[in-house]
């Protein structure tokens, strides 16, 4: 495939900081926008010199223009439960009119259109494994809703310039994810148990620990996002790891990946967590071949250097 310059917006966070890395190594110009709220410019310094990258500091719920791109990747917004909590209404504003900067740059210079949706879509879902077709379960005022809203509503806008304007769009919910880069305090479960075992700290498991999410690591999640850029398909997509854990059985792993023995210990569960969350992933099979390759105890292991890198107090990977 010929090279092509692509924006990527969260180009510092977790996710972002790996796609640039993807596109950069095809032999892409990467334009990288962030800023900064939740991302490490340390994620992309391996990038920094680089010819065909740059990293410009922006907040893209006002307009940004770097000029003609060919693809733009929308990942920018918090993620974690702690993040949105803590950036609520950043997080409405950069899901609503960050998504819609981005879609009109699209528009404008003809470029393809990916938007990193999520599984929080589904809400606390009756219907399980969750299938693209469900509407699902949020609520809408809840202390989650800046986040579920605000990626449903991104869905809807994306949904509309590819009716209307003939936009090239593509929607991926993304499900849990993991790896190194994961940043170490954004209160996330693996994050946090991984930090917990390797400083021998007891793991704090919300709740009773029996409600369940199925685990993606992070070179899995790149390239179903890479396949569905370069699809037909418009409608969303799950990408995500269909082996589902309890938050106890997903204890059990990190104690086994870094052979901890710290203890649990229980904490109150958040409003409105989720109870069961599994992706089903016929339609990614089914339009673009793909399915994870890495299990959780896999992915564990190849993220141990970076979190023990963390707790060492360096955290470059
Ligand atoms: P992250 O917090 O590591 O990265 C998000 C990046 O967006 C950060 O670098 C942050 O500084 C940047 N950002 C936030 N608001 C911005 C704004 N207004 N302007 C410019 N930059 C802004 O999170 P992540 O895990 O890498 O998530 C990336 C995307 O994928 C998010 O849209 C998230 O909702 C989605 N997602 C992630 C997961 C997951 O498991 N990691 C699951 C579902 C969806
Ligand atoms: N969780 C937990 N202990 C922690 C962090 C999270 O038991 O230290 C639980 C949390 O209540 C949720 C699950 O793990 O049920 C996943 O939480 P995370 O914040 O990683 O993602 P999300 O809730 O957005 O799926």
């Amino acid at each position: 495939m010929a090279s092509q310059t692509i924006l990527v917006t969260g180009a510092a966070g977790f996710l972002g900081s790996h796609l640039c890395d993807a596109l950069f190594a095809e032999g892409n110009s990467v334009i990288g926008v962030d800023n900064f709220s939740t991302g490490n410019r340390d994620n992309v310094a391996h990038l920094a010199s680089q010819s065909r990258f740059k990293l410009v500091e922006h907040d893209i719920t006002r307009p940004f223009d770097p000029g003609k791109v060919d693809y733009v990747f929308n990942l920018a917004s918090p993620a974690s439960p702690i993040d949105y909590s803590r950036l609520g209404v950043e997080t409405l504003m950069v899901g609503s009119a960050g998504t819609v900067n981005m879609l009109d740059l699209a528009r404008k210079y003809n470029a393809g259109f990916l938007h990193a949706s999520t599984s929080e879509c589904y809400g606390d879902p009756e219907v399980h494994p969750q299938v693209e077709t469900y509407w699902g379960n949020v609520n809408p005022i809840g202390p989650r809703s800046v986040y579920d809203e605000a990626k449903r509503f991104s869905e809807a806008a994306a949904m509309a310039y590819h009716r209307y304007y003939g936009v090239n769009t593509h929607l991926v919910r993304i499900f849990n994810t993991y790896g190194p880069r994961l940043q170490p305090n954004d209160g996330r479960v693996i994050s946090n148990f991984m930090i917990q075992a390797l400083r021998g700290e007891p793991l704090t498991i919300y709740g009773d620990g029996s409600q369940t999410r199925s685990f993606c690591y992070v070179s899995d999640l790149i390239e179903g996002i890479l396949r569905l850029s370069r699809s037909d398909e418009h409608l969303p997509v799950n990408i995500g790891n269909p082996n589902e854990f309890t938050i106890l059985e997903c204890a059990h792993e990190v104690l086994v990946a870094t052979g901890s023995k710290s203890e649990l210990i229980f904490k109150p569960l958040p409003q409105d967590d989720p109870t069961r969350r599994r992706p089903d992933i016929t339609r990614a099979r089914a339009v673009l071949s793909w399915e994870p390759s890495i299990n959780l105890r896999q992915g564990l292991e190849k993220s141990l250097a970076y979190f023990k890198a963390c707790t060492n107090g360096s955290s470059k990977h």
